[in-house]
Protein backbone atom coordinates (compact mmCIF):
# COMPACT_ATOMS: atom_id res chain seq x y z
CA UNK A 1 0.00 0.00 0.00
CA UNK A 2 1.16 3.29 -0.46
CA UNK A 3 0.20 6.38 1.84
CA UNK A 4 -2.94 8.15 0.29
CA UNK A 5 -5.16 11.31 1.36
CA UNK A 6 -8.80 10.56 0.36
CA UNK A 7 -8.97 13.78 -1.24
CA UNK A 8 -12.73 13.88 -2.23
CA UNK A 9 -13.63 12.85 1.66
CA UNK A 10 -11.72 16.24 3.20
CA UNK A 11 -13.12 18.29 0.63
CA UNK A 12 -16.43 17.32 1.85
CA UNK A 13 -15.47 17.01 5.43
CA UNK A 14 -14.54 21.36 4.82
CA UNK A 15 -18.06 21.80 3.53
CA UNK A 16 -19.59 19.98 6.12
CA UNK A 17 -18.23 21.68 9.22
CA UNK A 18 -18.60 25.10 6.98
CA UNK A 19 -22.28 24.33 6.99
CA UNK A 20 -22.35 24.33 10.58
CA UNK A 21 -21.95 28.56 10.82
CA UNK A 22 -23.46 31.35 11.96
CA UNK A 23 -22.99 33.51 8.54
CA UNK A 24 -24.64 32.56 5.33
CA UNK A 25 -22.07 30.49 3.00
CA UNK A 26 -19.71 30.87 1.45
CA UNK A 27 -19.45 33.06 4.56
CA UNK A 28 -18.18 31.56 7.94
CA UNK A 29 -18.62 32.81 11.59
CA UNK A 30 -18.08 30.53 14.37
CA UNK A 31 -17.21 32.53 17.77
CA UNK A 32 -15.87 30.26 20.52
CA UNK A 33 -18.34 28.79 22.75
CA UNK A 34 -21.62 30.03 21.01
CA UNK A 35 -23.98 26.80 19.95
CA UNK A 36 -22.63 26.51 16.88
CA UNK A 37 -18.74 26.14 17.91
CA UNK A 38 -20.11 23.56 20.60
CA UNK A 39 -22.16 22.29 17.45
CA UNK A 40 -18.97 21.99 15.79
CA UNK A 41 -17.18 20.58 18.26
CA UNK A 42 -19.38 17.82 18.64
CA UNK A 43 -19.29 16.84 14.41
CA UNK A 44 -15.58 16.83 14.62
CA UNK A 45 -16.01 14.89 17.92
CA UNK A 46 -17.65 12.03 16.23
CA UNK A 47 -15.29 12.28 12.58
CA UNK A 48 -12.79 11.28 15.52
CA UNK A 49 -14.42 8.73 17.30
CA UNK A 50 -15.09 7.14 13.44
CA UNK A 51 -11.83 7.09 13.15
CA UNK A 52 -11.00 4.77 16.49
CA UNK A 53 -9.86 7.74 18.23
CA UNK A 54 -9.78 8.48 21.97
CA UNK A 55 -10.93 11.63 22.48
CA UNK A 56 -10.58 14.43 26.25
CA UNK A 57 -11.04 17.46 26.82
CA UNK A 58 -9.41 19.91 29.05
CA UNK A 59 -10.95 22.70 31.11
CA UNK A 60 -10.92 25.29 28.57
CA UNK A 61 -12.40 23.45 25.79
CA UNK A 62 -9.29 22.03 23.85
CA UNK A 63 -9.97 18.74 22.83
CA UNK A 64 -7.04 16.06 22.30
CA UNK A 65 -8.05 12.99 19.92
CA UNK A 66 -5.31 10.16 20.49
CA UNK A 67 -4.26 7.54 18.38
CA UNK A 68 -2.69 5.25 20.95
CA UNK A 69 1.10 4.15 20.19
CA UNK A 70 2.74 1.08 20.88
CA UNK A 71 4.78 2.94 23.85
CA UNK A 72 2.18 3.48 26.18
CA UNK A 73 3.97 6.45 28.18
CA UNK A 74 6.58 7.50 25.37
CA UNK A 75 5.67 11.65 24.62
CA UNK A 76 3.23 12.52 21.95
CA UNK A 77 3.42 13.56 18.62
CA UNK A 78 0.80 16.01 18.00
CA UNK A 79 -1.07 18.13 14.97
CA UNK A 80 -3.84 20.48 15.25
CA UNK A 81 -4.74 23.78 14.86
CA UNK A 82 -8.22 25.80 15.42
CA UNK A 83 -12.11 25.58 14.41
CA UNK A 84 -13.20 29.38 15.56
CA UNK A 85 -14.07 31.38 12.73
CA UNK A 86 -13.49 35.68 12.83
CA UNK A 87 -17.43 36.97 11.82
CA UNK A 88 -17.45 36.65 7.88
CA UNK A 89 -14.68 34.50 7.55
CA UNK A 90 -13.49 31.66 5.30
CA UNK A 91 -13.79 27.78 5.57
CA UNK A 92 -9.96 26.88 5.61
CA UNK A 93 -8.19 29.04 7.87
CA UNK A 94 -7.44 26.75 11.39
CA UNK A 95 -10.16 23.50 9.68
CA UNK A 96 -7.20 22.68 7.12
CA UNK A 97 -4.70 21.97 9.99
CA UNK A 98 -7.65 20.32 12.00
CA UNK A 99 -9.63 18.10 9.33
CA UNK A 100 -5.87 17.72 7.16
CA UNK A 101 -4.49 16.25 10.45
CA UNK A 102 -7.37 13.84 10.95
CA UNK A 103 -7.46 12.61 7.43
CA UNK A 104 -3.19 12.18 7.90
CA UNK A 105 -4.15 10.15 10.55
CA UNK A 106 -6.53 7.92 9.06
CA UNK A 107 -4.00 7.73 5.97
CA UNK A 108 -1.74 6.66 8.04
CA UNK A 109 -3.96 3.84 9.31
CA UNK A 110 -5.01 3.01 6.01
CA UNK A 111 -1.54 2.25 5.44
CA UNK A 112 -0.84 -0.05 8.09
CA UNK A 113 1.16 2.27 9.88
CA UNK A 114 1.36 1.41 13.51
CA UNK A 115 3.11 4.24 15.93
CA UNK A 116 5.18 3.45 18.47
CA UNK A 117 4.54 7.38 20.22
CA UNK A 118 0.89 8.04 20.46
CA UNK A 119 -0.72 10.96 17.73
CA UNK A 120 -2.86 13.24 18.86
CA UNK A 121 -5.25 15.36 17.03
CA UNK A 122 -5.41 18.34 18.71
CA UNK A 123 -8.29 21.39 18.45
CA UNK A 124 -7.41 24.01 20.36
CA UNK A 125 -9.90 26.52 21.78
CA UNK A 126 -10.05 30.42 20.94
CA UNK A 127 -7.25 30.62 18.50
CA UNK A 128 -9.41 34.14 16.95
CA UNK A 129 -8.92 36.73 19.63
CA UNK A 130 -13.09 37.96 19.21
CA UNK A 131 -14.22 36.75 21.70
CA UNK A 132 -12.22 38.02 24.59
CA UNK A 133 -10.03 40.30 22.84
CA UNK A 134 -6.84 37.85 23.32
CA UNK A 135 -6.33 34.98 20.20
CA UNK A 136 -4.73 31.39 21.47
CA UNK A 137 -6.42 31.14 25.04
CA UNK A 138 -6.35 27.46 24.97
CA UNK A 139 -2.99 27.43 23.47
CA UNK A 140 -1.71 29.80 25.93
CA UNK A 141 -2.99 28.49 29.25
CA UNK A 142 -2.10 24.77 27.84
CA UNK A 143 1.58 25.78 27.45
CA UNK A 144 1.60 27.84 30.59
CA UNK A 145 2.01 31.58 28.87
CA UNK A 146 -1.06 32.52 30.18
CA UNK A 147 -1.49 32.21 33.66
CA UNK A 148 -4.91 30.60 34.94
CA UNK A 149 -5.77 34.08 36.87
CA UNK A 150 -4.85 36.11 34.05
CA UNK A 151 -7.90 34.13 32.30
CA UNK A 152 -9.92 34.34 34.79
CA UNK A 153 -10.44 37.80 34.42
CA UNK A 154 -10.89 38.27 30.79
CA UNK A 155 -14.37 39.04 29.92
CA UNK A 156 -16.22 38.96 26.78
CA UNK A 157 -18.54 42.21 25.19
CA UNK A 158 -21.58 41.17 27.20
CA UNK A 159 -19.13 40.98 30.47
CA UNK A 160 -19.32 37.46 31.06
CA UNK A 161 -16.22 35.75 32.22
CA UNK A 162 -14.12 32.80 30.55
CA UNK A 163 -15.63 30.77 33.75
CA UNK A 164 -19.32 31.55 33.05
CA UNK A 165 -18.95 31.17 29.70
CA UNK A 166 -16.83 27.61 29.34
CA UNK A 167 -18.83 26.29 32.09
CA UNK A 168 -22.53 27.35 30.84
CA UNK A 169 -20.64 25.49 27.51
CA UNK A 170 -20.40 22.22 29.75
CA UNK A 171 -16.40 22.64 30.09
CA UNK A 172 -16.01 22.62 34.05
CA UNK A 173 -12.92 21.44 35.71
CA UNK A 174 -10.31 23.89 36.93
CA UNK A 175 -8.21 26.04 34.44
CA UNK A 176 -4.84 25.00 36.36
CA UNK A 177 -5.27 21.41 35.06
CA UNK A 178 -4.45 22.60 31.40
CA UNK A 179 -1.42 23.08 31.60
CA UNK A 180 0.74 20.15 30.19
CA UNK A 181 4.00 19.32 31.56
CA UNK A 182 7.16 20.01 29.59
CA UNK A 183 8.07 16.73 27.54
CA UNK A 184 4.37 16.05 26.77
CA UNK A 185 5.28 16.41 23.30
CA UNK A 186 7.84 14.33 21.22
CA UNK A 187 6.87 17.29 18.52
CA UNK A 188 3.71 19.15 17.38
CA UNK A 189 3.52 19.87 13.60
CA UNK A 190 0.98 22.70 12.38
CA UNK A 191 -0.77 22.57 8.94
CA UNK A 192 -2.53 25.67 7.75
CA UNK A 193 -2.82 28.22 4.84
CA UNK A 194 -0.46 30.59 4.03
CA UNK A 195 -2.56 33.65 4.56
CA UNK A 196 -0.28 35.63 2.63
CA UNK A 197 0.73 35.57 -1.26
CA UNK A 198 4.39 34.22 -1.14
CA UNK A 199 3.53 30.71 -2.46
CA UNK A 200 1.06 31.52 -4.79
CA UNK A 201 3.76 34.03 -6.13
CA UNK A 202 6.20 31.81 -6.71
CA UNK A 203 4.34 28.86 -7.41
CA UNK A 204 5.90 26.74 -4.71
CA UNK A 205 2.97 24.48 -3.19
CA UNK A 206 4.87 23.84 0.17
CA UNK A 207 6.30 26.33 3.09
CA UNK A 208 7.99 24.95 5.99
CA UNK A 209 8.27 27.43 8.22
CA UNK A 210 11.42 28.25 10.34
CA UNK A 211 10.11 31.06 12.61
CA UNK A 212 6.95 32.61 13.56
CA UNK A 213 6.90 36.23 14.66
CA UNK A 214 6.44 38.35 17.67
CA UNK A 215 2.94 39.69 18.16
CA UNK A 216 1.99 42.80 20.52
CA UNK A 217 -1.32 44.54 20.70
CA UNK A 218 -2.50 47.18 22.67
CA UNK A 219 -6.25 49.36 22.81
CA UNK A 220 -5.66 53.20 23.09
CA UNK A 221 -7.58 55.43 24.77
CA UNK A 222 -7.29 59.34 23.83
CA UNK A 223 -9.41 61.63 25.81
CA UNK A 224 -10.01 65.12 24.51
CA UNK A 225 -12.42 67.70 24.50
CA UNK A 226 -15.89 67.48 22.54
CA UNK A 227 -18.45 70.70 21.63
CA UNK A 228 -19.98 72.26 19.18
CA UNK A 229 -18.68 72.23 15.56
CA UNK A 230 -19.62 75.42 15.03
CA UNK A 231 -19.16 76.89 18.43
CA UNK A 232 -15.58 76.35 19.30
CA UNK A 233 -12.99 77.46 17.64
CA UNK A 234 -9.75 75.54 16.24
CA UNK A 235 -7.26 77.26 19.09
CA UNK A 236 -9.67 75.92 21.69
CA UNK A 237 -9.80 72.93 20.05
CA UNK A 238 -8.43 69.56 21.83
CA UNK A 239 -9.43 67.19 19.42
CA UNK A 240 -9.35 63.57 20.10
CA UNK A 241 -9.43 62.52 16.31
CA UNK A 242 -7.19 64.68 15.72
CA UNK A 243 -4.92 63.44 18.05
CA UNK A 244 -5.12 59.61 17.10
CA UNK A 245 -4.33 60.72 13.12
CA UNK A 246 -1.04 61.86 14.13
CA UNK A 247 -0.80 58.94 16.70
CA UNK A 248 -2.08 56.33 13.53
CA UNK A 249 0.74 57.73 11.52
CA UNK A 250 3.49 57.57 13.75
CA UNK A 251 2.86 53.73 14.61
CA UNK A 252 3.01 53.39 10.51
CA UNK A 253 6.68 55.91 10.64
CA UNK A 254 7.97 53.66 13.30
CA UNK A 255 7.04 50.45 11.72
CA UNK A 256 8.98 51.94 8.24
CA UNK A 257 11.91 52.65 9.82
CA UNK A 258 12.41 50.07 11.84
CA UNK A 259 15.35 49.04 9.77
CA UNK A 260 13.53 45.33 8.44
CA UNK A 261 10.95 44.87 6.15
CA UNK A 262 9.78 41.96 8.77
CA UNK A 263 8.67 45.14 10.90
CA UNK A 264 4.53 45.55 10.68
CA UNK A 265 2.11 47.72 12.43
CA UNK A 266 -1.32 48.61 12.29
CA UNK A 267 -4.47 49.83 13.39
CA UNK A 268 -7.35 48.49 12.60
CA UNK A 269 -9.65 49.66 14.90
CA UNK A 270 -11.00 53.53 15.65
CA UNK A 271 -14.07 54.63 17.43
CA UNK A 272 -14.93 57.68 17.74
CA UNK A 273 -17.60 59.17 20.26
CA UNK A 274 -19.52 60.79 19.66
CA UNK A 275 -19.81 60.42 16.17
CA UNK A 276 -21.51 62.93 15.08
CA UNK A 277 -20.81 65.17 12.16
CA UNK A 278 -21.11 68.33 14.27
CA UNK A 279 -19.60 67.55 17.59
CA UNK A 280 -15.47 67.72 18.02
CA UNK A 281 -14.30 63.81 19.07
CA UNK A 282 -14.17 64.24 22.67
CA UNK A 283 -12.73 59.94 22.82
CA UNK A 284 -10.87 57.90 20.58
CA UNK A 285 -10.29 54.51 21.17
CA UNK A 286 -7.83 52.81 18.79
CA UNK A 287 -6.13 49.31 18.63
CA UNK A 288 -2.73 48.58 18.30
CA UNK A 289 -1.16 45.71 16.49
CA UNK A 290 2.45 45.56 16.15
CA UNK A 291 4.48 42.31 14.91
CA UNK A 292 7.98 41.10 14.04
CA UNK A 293 10.62 38.49 13.73
CA UNK A 294 12.82 40.22 16.35
CA UNK A 295 11.77 40.80 19.79
CA UNK A 296 14.14 43.39 20.27
CA UNK A 297 13.13 45.27 17.29
CA UNK A 298 9.32 45.07 17.97
CA UNK A 299 9.54 46.33 21.09
CA UNK A 300 11.82 49.20 19.90
CA UNK A 301 8.45 50.19 18.09
CA UNK A 302 6.33 49.83 20.69
CA UNK A 303 8.36 52.02 22.58
CA UNK A 304 8.32 54.38 19.54
CA UNK A 305 4.93 54.37 19.69
CA UNK A 306 4.96 55.23 23.26
CA UNK A 307 7.04 58.24 22.85
CA UNK A 308 5.10 59.78 20.16
CA UNK A 309 2.01 59.62 22.19
CA UNK A 310 3.56 61.71 24.78
CA UNK A 311 4.57 64.15 22.08
CA UNK A 312 0.87 64.29 21.13
CA UNK A 313 -0.31 64.44 24.03
CA UNK A 314 1.60 67.32 25.58
CA UNK A 315 1.63 68.85 22.31
CA UNK A 316 -2.57 68.67 22.05
CA UNK A 317 -3.28 68.77 25.67
CA UNK A 318 -5.01 65.13 25.26
CA UNK A 319 -4.71 62.31 27.65
CA UNK A 320 -3.44 59.09 26.11
CA UNK A 321 -3.43 55.57 28.37
CA UNK A 322 -2.46 52.30 26.45
CA UNK A 323 -3.32 48.88 27.79
CA UNK A 324 -1.17 46.65 26.74
CA UNK A 325 -2.99 43.02 26.01
CA UNK A 326 -0.10 41.43 25.28
CA UNK A 327 3.71 41.31 24.08
CA UNK A 328 4.45 37.69 23.12
CA UNK A 329 8.44 36.65 21.75
CA UNK A 330 8.73 35.25 18.33
CA UNK A 331 9.66 31.44 18.04
CA UNK A 332 12.18 29.71 16.33
CA UNK A 333 10.78 26.26 14.89
CA UNK A 334 12.90 22.87 15.79
CA UNK A 335 15.43 21.64 13.71
CA UNK A 336 14.28 18.17 13.90
CA UNK A 337 10.57 19.09 13.00
CA UNK A 338 11.69 21.34 10.02
CA UNK A 339 13.59 18.12 8.74
CA UNK A 340 11.02 15.71 9.09
CA UNK A 341 9.16 17.61 7.22
CA UNK A 342 11.90 18.31 4.65
CA UNK A 343 12.50 15.12 4.46
CA UNK A 344 8.78 14.47 3.72
CA UNK A 345 8.49 16.62 0.91
CA UNK A 346 11.84 15.45 -0.75
CA UNK A 347 10.55 12.23 -0.46
CA UNK A 348 7.66 12.75 -2.07
CA UNK A 349 9.35 15.71 -4.79
CA UNK A 350 7.47 18.07 -3.92
CA UNK A 351 9.27 21.97 -4.08
CA UNK A 352 9.05 23.92 -0.63
CA UNK A 353 10.32 26.54 0.06
CA UNK A 354 11.16 27.63 3.97
CA UNK A 355 9.61 30.85 5.06
CA UNK A 356 8.64 32.67 7.97
CA UNK A 357 4.70 33.29 9.75
CA UNK A 358 3.93 36.69 9.73
CA UNK A 359 0.67 35.65 11.18
CA UNK A 360 0.89 33.85 14.28
CA UNK A 361 -0.47 30.76 15.54
CA UNK A 362 -1.01 28.68 18.56
CA UNK A 363 1.87 26.49 17.69
CA UNK A 364 4.24 30.12 18.68
CA UNK A 365 2.23 29.11 22.35
CA UNK A 366 2.71 25.43 22.14
CA UNK A 367 6.76 25.93 20.72
CA UNK A 368 6.99 26.98 24.68
CA UNK A 369 6.76 23.24 25.62
CA UNK A 370 7.17 21.60 22.56
CA UNK A 371 9.73 21.10 19.47
CA UNK A 372 7.25 22.73 16.82
CA UNK A 373 7.22 23.78 13.29
CA UNK A 374 4.32 24.61 10.77
CA UNK A 375 3.53 23.48 7.27
CA UNK A 376 1.91 25.95 4.86
CA UNK A 377 0.10 25.55 1.56
CA UNK A 378 -1.17 28.37 -0.34
CA UNK A 379 -4.60 30.45 -0.43
CA UNK A 380 -5.77 32.14 -3.38
CA UNK A 381 -4.31 35.73 -3.47
CA UNK A 382 -3.11 35.46 0.03
CA UNK A 383 -6.57 36.06 1.10
CA UNK A 384 -7.79 34.87 4.93
CA UNK A 385 -10.00 35.94 7.50
CA UNK A 386 -12.91 36.64 4.21
CA UNK A 387 -15.18 34.45 2.25
CA UNK A 388 -13.57 34.57 -0.41
CA UNK A 389 -10.81 33.03 1.29
CA UNK A 390 -9.42 29.36 -0.98
CA UNK A 391 -7.01 26.76 -1.17
CA UNK A 392 -7.23 24.00 -3.67
CA UNK A 393 -8.01 20.41 -2.82
CA UNK A 394 -5.15 19.15 -4.61
CA UNK A 395 -2.80 21.98 -2.60
CA UNK A 396 -4.57 20.76 0.89
CA UNK A 397 -4.39 17.01 -0.07
CA UNK A 398 -0.49 17.76 -0.26
CA UNK A 399 -0.51 18.93 2.59
CA UNK A 400 -1.83 16.64 4.22
CA UNK A 401 0.37 13.87 2.60
CA UNK A 402 3.98 15.89 3.99
CA UNK A 403 1.90 16.00 7.29
CA UNK A 404 1.21 12.08 7.39
CA UNK A 405 4.44 11.35 6.18
CA UNK A 406 6.02 13.98 9.03
CA UNK A 407 3.75 12.37 11.92
CA UNK A 408 4.62 8.86 10.67
CA UNK A 409 8.96 9.60 10.86
CA UNK A 410 8.62 10.81 14.02
CA UNK A 411 6.40 8.76 16.18
CA UNK A 412 7.92 5.69 14.47
ZN1 LIG B 1 -5.64 30.10 11.89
Amino acid sequence: MTLAIDSARLSSEIDALASISDADVPAVTRIVFTPTDLRARAWLIERCREAGLAVRQDAIGNTFARWNGSVSDSPVVGTGSHIDAIPNAGKYDGVVGVLGGLEAIRALQRDGFRPRNSVELLLLTSEEPTRFGIGCIGSRLLSGTLSPDAARKLKDSEEKSVDEVRQAAGFGGELEEVKLPRGYYKAFVELHIEQGPVLERENIPLGIVTNIAAPASARILIEGAGGHAGGVLMPDRRDALCAASELILAVETAARTSGSIDTVATVGMCDVFPGAVNSIPSRVRLSLDVRDTDLARRDAVMQGVEHASQGISGKRSVSIRSELLNADAPADCAVEVVQALTRSCEKHRFRFRRMISRAYHDSLFISRISPVAMLFIPCRNGYSHRPDEYASPEDIARGALVLAETLASLSA
